[in-house]
């Protein structure tokens, strides 16, 4: 594994690789890395010859300055845990990746307006631009995502259309703790007793799609009333929408692929998760 902090010495190293006929998997990440980000390095390693692993905390993703602060970062911590899995990790400073301001102006129609778009203005700009430079340095074969990050991945796979890019965009699934709850980088500042309550966020959804109704109405009702019982949990948006538009669906029986989408804040926290109805 070998660590590169430019973008100078990351396109020499993948020059003499892609010279070589490899195929080149990226995944990227924020770091304070945890099993779902291993989860999505194995998938990547066991569809492509070099895995790229990019650990950056993009300041131009968060909307909320206290968030960016407190984001946990710890590159030799990361290092340890994939050892092993990775071929190399890009781990660029902010001046490397942004050494002007940067200026790009992306156009996702409503798709970056509604939900995270709408709670976190600029939020996904920012991904956009981060991931547009990430495949324009890197110019992967496959680059992988989590399917926890819903709507993020809708935003990327419209990125690729709208530029072109002939990368494969993979979605990975939700890599769960053993209650239930998704894991997240932002977790680790939460304490036991915080991230149990968030679970059972996971675990109300889940039991309210079990239930069978096929109003999502009605199913929204529900879980709405049930997550209002959890102190200290405010809920920003749960909605069960349509999987390829994200437009809100009326009755389960009638649509093709749903899921519900859930953002809440615990402490000064905020998490979201993804649960697949249909
Ligand atoms: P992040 O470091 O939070 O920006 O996440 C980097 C990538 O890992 C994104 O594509 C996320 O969707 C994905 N990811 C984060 N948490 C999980 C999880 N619990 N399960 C699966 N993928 C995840």
């Amino acid at each position: 594994m070998i660590l590169i902090e430019t973008v100078e010495k990351l396109k020499e190293v993948l020059f003499r690789i892609k010279s070589n006929g490899k195929t080149i998997g990226l995944v990227p990440t924020m770091g304070a890395l945890h099993d779902g980000h291993i989860s999505l390095i194995k998938k990547a390693k066991s569809e492509n010859q070099v895995v790229v692993l990019s650990i950056f905390v993009n300041p131009l993703q968060f909307n909320n300055p206290n968030d960016l602060e407190k984001y946990p970062r710890d590159l030799e911590k990361d290092l340890l845990l994939i050892e092993g899995f990775t071929d190399i990790v890009f781990a660029p400073s902010e001046s490397e990746i942004y050494p002007t301001t940067p200026e790009e102006k992306y156009d996702f129609g409503e798709l970056d307006k509604i939900l995270e778009g709408a709670s976190r203005p600029g939020h996904f700009n920012g991904v956009a631009t981060i991931v547009k430079r990430l495949f324009d340095y890197i110019q992967p074969d496959r680059a992988y995502f989590g399917e926890k990050d819903f709507q993020q991945l809708a935003i990327i796979r419209e990125l690729v259309k709208q530029t072109k890019d002939d990368i494969t965009i993979v979605a990975c699934p939700v890599v769960r703790e053993s209650n239930g709850l998704a894991m997240s980088s932002r977790c680790q500042q939460l304490s036991f007793a915080k991230r149990n309550i968030a679970s059972k966020v996971h675990t109300i959804i889940n039991k309210a799609k079990e239930l069978g109704v096929p109003h999502a109405k009605k199913i929204s009702e529900h879980v709405l009333a049930e997550i209002k019982k959890l102190e200290p949990i405010t809920l920003d948006y749960f909605v069960i929408v349509d999987e390829a538009t994200l437009q809100p669906v009326d009755s389960l029986d009638d649509a093709k692929n749903v899921v519900a989408l859930v953002a809440y804040i615990i402490g000064d926290v905020r998490l979201i998760d993804m649960i697949r109805f249909k």
